[in-house]
């Protein structure tokens, strides 16, 4: 490949555009797992240009992106710290710390005008209750779901005091947990840090699939993350449903283990995801679209298993998530000490994934799966029945649901054909307990689960 000279290369990146060189380099990371062998077209600057026009110039430099402290805010860290939003022409990005998931919500309310944000890191199906106004005190604002972050990455927490009762996957004696009161006079208490999301979501799942009722059998709550931790360690709260690197914190501090890895539940399922604004994104369709490229960049970089070391080192700086480095590594490189006498899993696979999964794209928005997460919301009766049939959740999908811009960006950036799903639907999904979801058809599905809301 030829080297250019630095006037040359200067001279390239300013009439072409970074995103023409940054096609190449894309092209050249990809791969499952990608290669540990660097290519000589891993290098951007030793890239030839390809002139996409000056009409490609996104419409604003800067956007404003909230992110919580956990391992699936990594792509925007990363698109921000290795510089990726600013070779896609938004230098002024900003990543904003949240205090937390409703501090969030209220930030994208306000929107970056009034001190907000334009949006960043969802657990879902949040983009779709405040455009609906259903968290949001009846405030509606429309919000475009774009981007899927990761896969995997979070676990459930089960206390101590619960150790050597077969509390795992498959929970040998659900009556341990359904009789709880009998011996412990309170019911058993699980939480999750904000309700009717992923995390809610997964320990329900886990505890149906065991054959045990969340809303009747236990008490099951929304209570801040710190208190989550100092619960279990009082023994004020039996279980909670979180995300890495907080599972591994209770095992390492001795305060629990873990109950299910979220990826035992469901393999390679939908975690978190990347949504804005749709006034933002109407009027700035282009900046969309160059932060799409920079957060795919990302991705794939963060993928790459030699990366994950540095990728640990900047997610657990003070300007980041401020912890201790060695709780971000295990779980970054697919290690989990499961505790109570649980085999130690120990593959990069069964840990937080960003571009690639056993499954494919990991960054594609596939509305089959905002489907079952809004299927899950009926499934449950939540927010009373406001998603009230298929038909409205479909509807509902095809407004938010932006999978469009995302296979625009991935194709502006180069990214393989091969790697742009063509379906909006990743098939059958199966569940540990044998349930399949086929998004064909969500009716048999939801008729087939035994525990619902009635
Ligand atoms: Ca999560």
């Amino acid at each position: 490949m030829a080297d250019f000279s630095q006037f040359t290369r200067r001279k390239f990146l300013t009439t072409a555009g970074a995103s023409a060189a940054a096609a190449v380099f894309l092209k050249g990371c990809l791969g499952n797992p990608p290669s540990s062998t660097p290519t000589a077209q891993t290098s951007p600057t030793a890239a030839p240009a390809v002139n996409m026009g000056s009409g490609e110039a996104p419409e604003v430099t800067t956007a404003k992106l909230g992110y919580l402290p956990i391992v699936e805010s990594a792509p925007i860290i990363i698109a921000k710290e290795k510089g990726f939003f600013a070779k896609y022409g938004m230098p002024n990005v900003e990543v904003s710390k949240q205090a937390n998931w409703a501090s969030a919500r209220d930030n994208v309310v306000n929107g970056s005008g009034a001190g907000g944000i334009d949006g960043g890191q969802w657990q879902m199906p949040m983009p779709y209750l405040i455009g609906d106004g259903l968290i949001t005190n009846g405030r509606k604002v429309p919000m475009y779901n774009l981007l899927k972050l990761n896969t995997q990455g979070n676990g459930i927490a089960v206390s101590g005091n619960l150790k050597g009762k077969g509390i795992s996957l498959n929970i040998k004696d659900p009556a341990v947990i359904k009789g709880f009161e009998k011996t412990a006079g309170r019911k058993f208490k699980a939480a999750f840090t904000f309700p009717n999301a992923n995390q809610d979501f997964w320990i329900r799942y886990w505890l149906a699939g065991n054959g045990i009722n969340p809303d009747k059998d236990i008490d099951l709550l929304a209570i801040p993350p710190a208190e989550t931790v100092q619960g279990l360690r009082t023994g004020t709260i039996d279980a909670f449903s979180t995300g890495d690197p907080w599972p591994y914190r209770i095992v390492a501090d001795d305060i629990g283990f873990i109950g299910a890895l979220t990826e035992q539940i469901w393999q390679y399922h939908p975690e978190e995801f990347f949504a804005l604004r749709a006034d933002w994104v109407d009027k700035n369709p282009k900046a969309t679209k160059a932060i799409l490229k920079a957060l795919m960049e990302a991705q794939q970089w963060c993928d790459k298993p030699e990366n994950r070391p540095e990728l640990v080192t900047i997610l657990s700086g003070r300007n980041y998530f401020n912890v201790p480095a060695k709780v971000l590594t295990p779980p970054m490189e697919g290690k989990y000490t499961m505790g109570d006498g649980q085999p130690q899993i120990n593959n990069f696979q069964s840990g937080v994934l960003y571009w690639k999964d056993g499954r494919g794209s990991v960054s594609f928005p596939y509305k089959s799966h905002d489907l079952w997460f809004l299927t899950e919301t009926m499934r449950w009766n939540f927010h009373d029945g406001a998603i009230k049939d298929f038909a409205m959740a479909k509807a509902m999908i095809d407004k938010v649901n932006r999978e469009d811009l995302w296979r625009e960006a991935a194709k502006e950036a180069g990214v393989a054909t091969a790697d742009i799903p063509t379906s909006s639907s990743r098939g059958e999904e199966k569940f540990f307990d044998g349930v399949v979801f086929n998004p064909e058809n969500p009716e048999a599905y939801l008729k087939s689960l035994k525990i619902k809301a009635a």
